[in-house]
C-alpha cells in the first residue's frame, strides 16, 4: 500500500507538470545538443536523453506513459536508427513510463537496462502503472558497446531512491544523473523506494570521485550542468547532513540547522526563493533543503522517513 501511495503521489506531480503543459508552459520541448552524439529532450517527465551510436540509439528515461511518440519524434529530428536499448535511472513513473509503448514502436528488439532494485519495482505485480520489464540488471557497474558506442552504468547506493544509476557517455564526456541530481537543487528523498538522506553524500562523494572524464551532467529535471557545480551540489550535501548531525545532538531543529547552512555565501543557490521554470508544481531550492534537513533528522532520531513533496517557502518568488 504504502509504495502505491507513494507512486500515486509522484505521478500526482507529473500529471501536474503535464497540466501546467495544457495552459502553455514547457512540455516535451526540441531536442537538444548536449555533446558529441549525445542530446536531451525535456518534459513530460524527467529528461530522456538520447544517444546516437554507430548502428543505433540509445535512451536513458522515457518519461511520463504515453510519451512515445513524441518521443520518438524528437529523436528522428537527428537520426534514423533504430532504438536499441533503454537505461532507465530509476523506477519512478516520469522516467521509465513510456518503455513499454518505445518498446513497441521500436519492434520489441529493445534492450531494457536498470538497477537491480529498480527492476524489483519496475516489475511488481498490482501496481498502477503494471508491468515494466528490465531484460538486464546490475548492481555496481555495468558497460555496453565499445569504442565511441560505450556506455558506462554505476550505482553507488542510495540517494533519491535505492536503484539510482548513474549514466555516462565516455565519448562525449557526459553524464546522466537522473533524480538524484535534479534542478540543481538538493534532490526528493523517496523513502518509500529506498531513499535515503542520510546515505546521499557518501553517494554523491562516491560518484564524484569515480567516474572519470564527464564535462556535462544531464540532471534528471531541469538542464545541463558542469562537472563543478555537481561538485558544489556534492558538498552542499554533504553539508547539509553534517549540519543536522550537529544540530540534531544539541536539542536542535531543523529550522536552525538551515539558519547555518544560510551563513555560507557558496550555499546561495541550493537555499534560493526561485520557482525554477519547469518545475512551477514543485517547490523552491530553499523549501527543499529544508525537507531534507527534517527527513535527515528523522532519519537521525530513528523514526521512519516520511516522503515530503512539498512545503511552502514564505519567500518563495
Ligand atoms: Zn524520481
Amino acid at each position: 500500500m504504502k509504495r502505491i501511495a507513494v507512486l500515486g503521489a509522484i505521478v500526482a506531480s507529473g500529471i501536474a507538470a503535464v497540466g501546467v503543459t495544457a495552459q502553455g508552459l514547457p512540455g516535451i520541448t526540441e531536442i537538444e545538443h548536449v555533446n558529441g552524439n549525445v542530446y536531451k529532450i525535456f518534459g513530460a517527465g524527467g529528461n530522456t536523453t538520447v544517444f546516437v551510436r554507430s548502428h543505433d540509439v540509445v535512451l536513458v528515461d522515457t518519461k511520463l506513459p504515453n510519451s512515445g511518440e513524441a518521443i520518438m519524434a524528437e529523436v528522428r529530428k537527428v537520426t534514423d536508427l533504430p532504438v536499441g536499448v533503454i537505461i532507465n535511472t530509476h523506477s519512478h513513473p516520469d522516467h521509465m513510463g513510456s518503455n513499454n509503448q518505445l518498446a513497441e514502436l521500436s519492434g520489441d528488439g529493445v534492450e531494457v537496462i536498470a538497477h537491480v532494485n529498480s527492476k524489483a519495482r519496475m516489475e511488481a505485480e498490482g501496481g498502477p502503472f503494471g508491468v515494466s520489464p528490465v531484460n538486464k540488471s546490475f548492481s555496481t557497474q555495468i558497460s555496453i558497446g565499445e569504442g565511441d558506442d560505450r556506455v558506462d552504468v554505476y550505482h553507488f547506493g542510495a540517494g533519491h531512491t535505492d536503484g539510482d544509476a548513474f549514466v555516462v557517455f565516455p565519448a562525449a564526456r557526459t553524464m546522466q544523473a537522473g533524480d538524484i541530481y535534479a534542478w540543481h537543487m538538493s534532490p526528493l528523498i523517496d523513502p518509500g523506494s529506498g531513499g535515503s538522506m542520510l546515505a546521499l553524500p557518501t553517494t554523491l562523494t562516491a560518484a564524484y570521485y569515480s567516474i572519470p572524464g564527464v564535462d556535462h551532467v544531464i540532471q534528471g529535471h531541469g538542464g545541463v550542468s558542469t562537472w563543478e557545480e555537481f561538485r558544489s551540489f556534492m558538498q552542499f550535501n554533504r553539508a547539509l547532513v553534517a549540519t543536522a548531525e550537529q544540530t540534531v545532538q544539541f536539542g536542535g531543529t531543523p529550522e536552525d540547522a538551515l539558519v547555518r547552512l544560510e551563513r555560507e555565501p557558496s550555499f546561495a543557490v541550493f537555499l534560493d526563493h526561485k520557482i525554477k521554470p519547469g518545475l512551477e508544481y514543485g517547490g523552491t531550492p530553499w523549501a527543499r533543503a529544508l525537507i531534507n534537513l527534517r527527513v535527515a533528522f528523522q532519519e537521525l532520531r530513528g523514526e521512519e522517513p516520511q516522503l515530503i513533496m512539498g512545503l511552502e517557502d514564505p519567500h518563495q518568488h
